[in-house]
């Protein structure tokens, strides 16, 4: 069900997301706007949030899985504030739930999307859309993203359509003069000329892709010296910046709860992490998206050898042992 759809940059033309969007008379419900990876340019999608619809708007839905499936999927997003105020600053209207959602949309769980902790996913969703940006990637003046991100993207993405053309033009010259003079000793070998074209294409695409990732990591190993300067230009602001992560996010789950659940967040989904202490759900969340966070971060050495330093004769030796256990398979991976 739905229809395909894909969405080619306004601003820079790039072909940058392509999916199956439901719904054929009613609106889509999607996120109206991403953000174009290459350009950093926003784009309306032509898709609505749940709560981006007008009551009017919403009647139109009918009541079904899938759609109930949308709709919470749209109402988790609705949870991350960031997500919010991005939308009202992009002047869309939220339209609170109403009683008559509930009385149509009965399998939907609204209650368990108001004032909750969005979840990992849809937290991933809106990255991969661009609307929340990974914050080694934010430029925190602008709030998008980084210009050498961009620059970065942009050279990707050109190159791409570069080793894409050279494949379809070579593969093109040799098929028709294969096909072509094969055509002389018997018509089938000609379509044996056309496949090796095709062929021509595949190898022809394979294989710069191949001389351009070579020769890229050849200049990057052969300049070392530069690419040090441009890590060390601002070495201190960078783990100064690091720190204040770790102490945002230790304070969230908790010392004794990071170093105990540690091993479990980082291999298992954060649901099937099995939290001894009677905390409340949205505290249990709180403390494990926290945790997450350090880890996805790549702040788990900087947090254990943290924790070790001021805490070595606060907390229980125990506790303190098992960091140091922890810090030591960090540092020397299997
Ligand atoms: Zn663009």
């Amino acid at each position: 069900m739905g229809r395909h759809w894909m969405v080619s940059c306004p601003h820079c033309n790039a072909a940058i997301a392509q999916g199956v969007g439901y719904g054929d008379n009613i609106p889509d419900i999607w996120v109206p706007l991403i953000r174009c990876k290459v350009c950093g340019g926003l784009i309306k999608t032509g898709g609505n949030e749940y709560l981006t619809l007008t009551v009017n708007e919403r009647t139109k839905l009918r009541a079904n899985n899938q759609n109930n499936e949308f709709i919470e999927k749209s109402l988790d997003r609705t949870n991350n504030k960031d997500y919010l105020t991005f939308l009202k600053n992009n002047g869309y209207a939220i339209y609170p739930i109403t009683d008559a959602d509930k009385e149509r949309f009965k399998d939907v769980r609204f209650d368990m999307y108001k004032n909750q902790l969005p979840s990992l996913s849809a937290t991933q969703s809106l990255r991969n859309v661009g609307i929340l940006i990974d914050e080694k990637q934010l430029d925190e003046k602008t709030g998008a993203f980084k210009q050498e991100i961009l620059d970065n993207n942009i050279k990707e993405y050109k190159l791409n359509r570069k080793i894409l053309r050279w494949g379809l033009i070579i593969g093109a010259v040799v098929g028709i003069i294969l096909g072509w003079s094969f055509s002389y000793i018997n018509q089938y070998l000609a379509i044996l000329g056309l496949a090796i074209g095709v062929g021509c294409t595949v190898a022809v695409c394979y294989g710069m892709d191949y001389y351009y990732k070579h020769k890229e990591e050849s200049l990057n190993s052969s300049k070392p010296a530069q690419v040090n300067n441009i890590n060390n230009t601002q070495p201190a602001k960078k783990s100064e910046q690091d720190k204040q992560q770790y102490l945002a996010l230790i304070e969230k789950c908790g010392i004794r709860f990071f170093i105990k659940y540690y091993r479990k967040i980082l291999r298992l989904p954060l649901k099937d992490v099995d939290v001894t202490e009677n905390y409340s759900s949205a505290e249990r969340e709180e403390r494990l998206l926290a945790a997450k966070k350090i880890i996805d971060l790549g702040l788990s050495e900087l947090a254990l050898t943290e924790i070790i330093r001021v805490y070595d004769d606060i907390l229980d030796k125990e506790v303190i042992e098992q960091a140091k256990a922890l810090l030591d398979e960090i540092r020397k991976p299997d």
